[in-house]
C-alpha cells in the first residue's frame, strides 16, 4: 500500500499503545495486513521511473502532513515513530531500487519475493480507481481513531 494507509495506522496503533516495544510490535504486523487488502500503488510498473517518485514524495508529503495537523503536540514524536515502525518492511526494500544485488541477499531474497510478488502482485486490480478505494479507506479508519 501507499505510505500514507501504512504510516497513518502506525500512528493509531500508537494513539492506543503506549509502550514502545507492543506498539512497534503492531504497526509492523500491520503493514503486512494491509498490504495484503488488493491496492495499486505503483505507476508503470515496480521499477524506479518519474511517476513512481512523483507518487512517493507527494504520498510522503500527504504522510507527514496529516501526522502533524491531527496529532497533538505532545504525543507527536511517539506517534512519528510506531508510524515509521508501519513502514519499515518497505524501507527494507528501497536499497534494491538502487543496488539489484540486495534482492539476492539470503533473507532479504525470501522476503522482497513473499512481500511482493506473493503478497501484494498477485492480486493487484488494474485501475488506479479500484486499487485506491481500500487505501483511502484505510486511511479514513486511521484518521477516526487518531483523532477520537
Ligand atoms: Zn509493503
Amino acid at each position: 500500500m501507499l505510505i500514507t494507509p501504512h504510516f497513518l495506522t502506525g500512528v493509531a496503533i500508537s494513539q492506543g499503545i503506549p509502550e514502545t516495544a507492543p506498539a512497534a510490535l503492531a504497526a509492523v504486523s500491520s503493514h503486512f495486513v494491509l498490504d495484503a487488502i488488493p491496492h495499486r500503488d505503483t505507476v508503470g510498473g515496480h521499477h524506479l521511473n518519474t511517476g513512481n517518485v512523483v507518487l512517493v514524495l507527494l504520498d510522503g508529503l500527504l504522510a507527514l502532513a496529516l501526522w502533524w495537523w491531527l496529532v497533538p503536540e505532545t504525543n507527536r514524536w511517539y506517534a512519528f515513530t510506531i508510524g515509521m515502525f508501519a513502514c519499515l518492511p518497505d524501507l527494507f526494500e528501497v536499497p534494491g531500487i538502487f543496488w539489484e544485488k540486495w534482492n539476492s541477499l539470503p533473507i532479504q531474497k525470501q522476503f522482497h519475493h513473499w512481500h511482493g510478488p506473493i503478497l501484494q502482485f498477485a492480486r493487484e486490480p488494474v485501475s488506479w480507481g479500484i486499487g485506491l478505494l481500500p487505501q483511502i479507506l484505510m486511511a479514513i479508519v486511521a484518521i477516526y481513531f487518531i483523532v477520537r
